[in-house]
């Protein structure tokens, strides 16, 4: 493991494939069927993901610097949505970039949603790369796997997704394979569709 530990159990950050991922919250806005969290498992491929304070951003800066492997990309990520840790994300992500670290979001896609506010300008000046979980290809599949609170959310999600080309140059949805009723072409077609890549995700894997 090279997770680095800050506070008893707490991995803020840890290498996987040649990226540095950041776990900086535990909040969420889905209660999603397939998360670990959700189902009693903290710990992801080797690094218990359990929060008991969220850290800052001078945490985050010094937990990716003495990371003891490097790393190609720093990814928000944890187990949990990012952006509702935003002012965070802009500031941690800025410092990155500063420091010559390419930086990808993985988001729900739903902080628009949640601010009410169109809040992807700003995150274009804290990430290169964004990475929306859209897991499925209608609102009733989306509402089966990944309980939104809101009826809405996967319009949500889909509006984030058609607004966020035009300011940052990554964007790429992703699906979980395996999941009830999720038809994985049907996803990749409607990424397609709105201009945006597509990436398929394996239940159970982080990144
Ligand atoms: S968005 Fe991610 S962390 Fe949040 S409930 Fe869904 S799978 Fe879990």
């Amino acid at each position: 493991m090279n997770g680095t530990c800050t506070a008893a159990d707490a991995v803020y950050a840890y290498n996987l494939n040649g990226n540095c991922y950041l776990n900086l919250t535990n909040r969420c806005s889905l209660r999603c069927r397939f998360c670990p969290k959700f189902n009693g498992q903290w710990d992801v491929r080797g690094y218990g993901l359990r929060l008991h304070g969220e850290p800052d951003v001078d945490t985050l800066m010094s937990e990716v610097e003495n990371q003891p492997e490097a790393c190609d990309e720093v990814v928000f990520c944890g187990l949990g949505e990012p952006t509702l840790r935003l002012g965070t994300v802009l500031e941690t992500g800025r410092r990155l970039r500063e420091r010559g670290y390419r930086v990808r979001l993985n988001t729900d896609g739903l902080s628009n949603y949640v601010y009410g506010r169109d809040l992807l300008p700003r995150l274009a000046e804290s990430v290169d790369a964004i990475s929306v979980s859209l897991n499925a290809q209608t609102a009733a599949v989306y509402a089966v796997n990944c309980r939104p609170k809101t009826p809405d959310a996967y319009a949500a999600v889909l509006d984030f997704l058609y607004r966020a080309p035009d300011v940052v140059p990554d964007v790429t949805a992703t699906a979980v394979a395996g999941l009830p009723g999720v038809d994985m072409d049907a996803c990749a077609e409607i990424a397609d569709k709105i201009g945006v890549g597509f990436r398929r995700r394996e239940l159970g894997h982080v990144g």
